[in-house]
């Protein structure tokens, strides 16, 4: 017998990420890497974290150290109603549950909304790892258009194809992954209008919400929401925050605001899923932010704005004819399309072999395998002259491999 015969049927829909793979190459010296989505570590407020984890375990082991509330940890989940505050959503810690980041915030979600063959909205491309959080809760996914050019009525008599209903409708919406792009006031509001129809929920990423290098905020789906209705409590819309792109990922820390009885729900799984988030990583994250937040984003808007800046000249200078990209006015990546014929994959082969250089092909971003001739490339973790070299490889390569 092979142990695997055993596995449950859902384990046939969890395959190995192709993020997770390359990130391997990040680790193989000589390759330049255009792939890991992740904050540069020389970014990391590493001196403010020192300090407070110093001093909590001087004066605070005895809580830092122990079992604690499976909602999160007070403090720091006033810290954040204050920040929901300043964007338009007043809430009260009640209204906020503290994950371990923001993807275990999507595993719940999934859990709790979808049963096999009930039907999510998303991206065609969006967040990989959301497909990877939803995947094990056997949904059928569905194109989510935020100009309102499909009718409600379509997604829901498309939704029972599968003997399910259009549960959420997820996205990712300030400079997303892997596009960049940011969906404008009028697509929050055509997404609200169409979950209002189908009476489903809104799931609002707002991982990289804080990264803004130009324009203007957009108000959140949540905050757009709850101007309609005025009160939390009515609204549909479950927003997903994360310290991981402002503070650090390795601490694993996020948090979901929503209406009571989905806090309520998401506690329960909490319990039994990992009892609640590491009480000293909470305590370190409320302290380094509430000393340094708004300093720290700040620093690494400058930053990462002059990186963005770097790749958008070096992909003008660059880039063959017939090769498109975004322009985001934040996050961390920038999303390439290729001339119709090519493929990302393909070309990620001759690119790492003949120029060591590494990027994500688009595919694994479409949860109907579609977008072959798409890539996504990140700009957080290079400085300025590696980001010149690299597009200029990648254009060469791009050129050798073009039909
Ligand atoms: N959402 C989006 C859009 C992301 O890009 C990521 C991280 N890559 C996450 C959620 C998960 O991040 P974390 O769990 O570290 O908060």
């Amino acid at each position: 017998m092979s142990i695997e015969q055993i596995f449950a049927t859902r384990t046939e829909r969890m395959k190995a990420s192709e993020i997770r793979e390359l990130l391997k190459l990040l680790d193989k010296p000589g390759i330049l890497s255009f792939a890991g989505g992740i904050p540069d570590p020389a970014l990391f407020p590493s001196d403010a974290f020192a300090a407070a984890m110093a001093e909590i375990m001087k004066t605070g082991s005895d809580t830092a150290l122990q079992y604690s509330v499976s909602e999160g940890y007070l403090p720091l989940r006033e810290w954040i109603a204050g920040q929901m505050a300043d964007i338009g959503v007043p809430c009260t810690p009640d209204n906020i549950l503290i994950t371990s980041g923001s993807q275990q915030a999507l595993d719940y979600l999934g859990k709790l909304f979808l049963s096999p063959g009930d039907t999510a909205l998303v991206g065609w491309p969006t967040y990989m790892g959301a497909l990877g959080a939803f995947n094990p809760y056997e949904p059928r996914y569905d194109q989510l258009s935020v100009n309102g050019n499909r009718a409600a009525s379509d997604y829901a008599s498309e939704a029972e194809t599968t003997g399910g209903k259009v549960k959420f409708a997820y996205l990712s919406v300030d400079f997303a992954n892997p596009t960049g792009e940011t969906v404008d006031q009028r697509g929050r509001e055509a997404v609200l209008d169409m979950a209002e129809e189908l009476d489903c929920a809104v799931i609002e990423d707002a991982a990289y919400q804080a990264l803004r290098y130009d324009g203007e905020d957009v108000p959140s789906i949540l905050a757009l929401e709850l101007a309609r209705k005025g009160d939390l409590e009515a609204c549909r819309t479950i927003y997903s925050g994360s310290f991981s792109k402002t503070l650090s990922p390795g601490l694993r820390v996020g948090w979901v605001v929503a209406a009571k009885p989905v806090i309520s729900q998401l506690v329960l799984m909490k319990q039994a899923s990992d009892l609640h988030s590491a009480t000293f990583n909470q305590m370190a994250v409320h302290r380094v932010a509430d000393a340094h937040f708004d300093s720290h984003v700040s620093m690494l808007r400058t930053v990462y704005g002059r990186r963005r800046e770097a790749m958008l000249a070096a992909l003008e200078a660059h880039m063959p004819q017939g090769v498109q990209w975004t322009r985001p006015e934040g996050g961390m990546f920038v999303w390439m399309t290729l001339p119709a014929g090519m493929d990302g994959a393909d070309l990620l082969s001759y690119a790492l072999e003949t120029y060591k250089l590494a990027f994500v092909p688009g595919r694994a971003f479409f949860a109907d395998g579609s977008g072959g001739n798409t890539l996504r490339l990140s700009f957080s973790c290079a400085n300025e002259a590696m980001i010149d070299d690299g597009m200029a490889r990648l254009g060469a390569a791009i050129r050798e491999t073009m039909i």
